[in-house]
């Protein structure tokens, strides 16, 4: 069986392709890059609109096989930004129809985790979800993912892109400040916001903006926010790690891909004897590979959909899918 999927929550269209063992045979995306300011939803929505087929077609091409082959359409039904939801949707329920195969709408934050327990060796583990409009600590339990932590406020990926813009940074701004903070020699004095098991970071990023006003060096700036906002991160994955007696942490979205977190997460899981996943870049970006594979999955665990049951949910939660397919 071979599964196509299309991911468009947010700034990125991706298609992938992927078969029943989880080989990943197509993963291929582009992102919106304004030029200046943040994501403007109808703008990246017009984007995906443009890119979907063309990129349909390329994956196709790089997985070296014919549209026709192909057994199952998922599509990244929410959380996300309204119009880009939407545009993937009819893409995905045309390409559907018109191959006359089934079609899975597919929670996002659900494919972070299952492609990262597809593409390593995790069982079970607790999921690190670190990415641009979403933070969360994501474990399976009695049925359902669901959410132990999360942010109060905007997304670690949000924030880093946020200061970074307000610096004259490019977007996005997360890589441009892990390498800066490798400069970084100064630890500054940033608010450590955990509540319980959640975090939040408006305020660190007001506080950091106060700062570079100030005359603070970006290099300092940039390794104070990555000292505090992971070890935040760190410490609420490792309560729930705690919680549920788990010896795995599996690291997830685009923030996943920055050495520090994973140096920090790493840490963290050796001193309490646990091991950490982090899956190669490409899959923990947003990506169709992971759509394609959840629904698979999804497949596997008897869920079908009727066309109807394909309309988007820009506030899809973790914890309304029930993951028949883990029973
Ligand atoms: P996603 O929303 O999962 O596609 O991830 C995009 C987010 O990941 C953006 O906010 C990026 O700034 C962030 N990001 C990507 N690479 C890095 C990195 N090396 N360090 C920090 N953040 C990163
Ligand atoms: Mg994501």
């Amino acid at each position: 069986m071979r599964a196509l999927g299309i991911e468009g929550t947010a700034h990125t269209v991706g298609v992938g392709i992927v078969d029943e063992e989880c080989r990943v045979l197509a993963n291929v995306y582009d992102m919106v890059k304004p030029e200046k300011g943040g994501i403007h939803p109808r703008e990246a929505a017009n984007h995906h609109a443009e890119m979907v087929v063309p990129l349909i077609r390329n994956a196709a091409d790089v997985a070296g096989i014919d549209l026709r082959d192909l057994d199952l359409i998922a599509f990244s039904q929410g959380p996300g930004l309204g119009p880009c939801l939407r545009t993937v949707a009819t893409a995905a329920r045309a390409l559907a129809l018109s191959l006359d195969i089934p079609i899975l709408g597919v929670n996002h934050c659900v494919a972070h985790l299952e492609i990262g327990r597809g593409v390593t060796d995790a069982k079970d583990p607790v999921l690190l979800y670190v990415s641009g409009g979403n933070t969360q600590v994501i474990a399976f339990a009695r049925g359902r993912y669901r959410v132990f932590g999360e942010t109060l406020d905007i997304g670690i990926g949000n924030m880093l892109d946020k200061f970074a813009r307000e610096c004259g940074l490019a977007f996005p701004g997360g890589p441009i400040l892990e390498k800066l903070a490798q400069d970084g020699k100064t630890l500054l004095s940033l608010p450590y916001s955990v509540k319980g098991m959640d975090v939040a970071f408006s305020g660190m990023l007001t506080a950091a903006l106060a700062l570079r006003k100030q005359g603070a060096a970006i290099e300092d700036l940039a390794f104070s926010i990555q000292e505090v906002a992971f070890a935040m991160l760190t410490e609420v994955t490792e309560r729930a790690m705690a919680h549920l007696d788990n010896d795995e942490v599996l690291l997830g979205g685009g923030v996943a891909r920055n050495r520090r977190l994973q140096e920090m997460v790493a840490r963290m899981a050796s001193d309490r004897g646990a091991r950490m996943f982090v899956p190669p870049g490409d899959l923990c970006i947003d990506n169709g590979a992971m759509i394609a594979w959840t629904g698979l999955l999804m497949h596997r665990g008897g869920v079908r959909m009727s066309l109807r049951e394909t309309v988007v949910d820009q506030r899809y939660r973790t914890d309304e899918v029930a993951a028949t397919w883990r029973a």
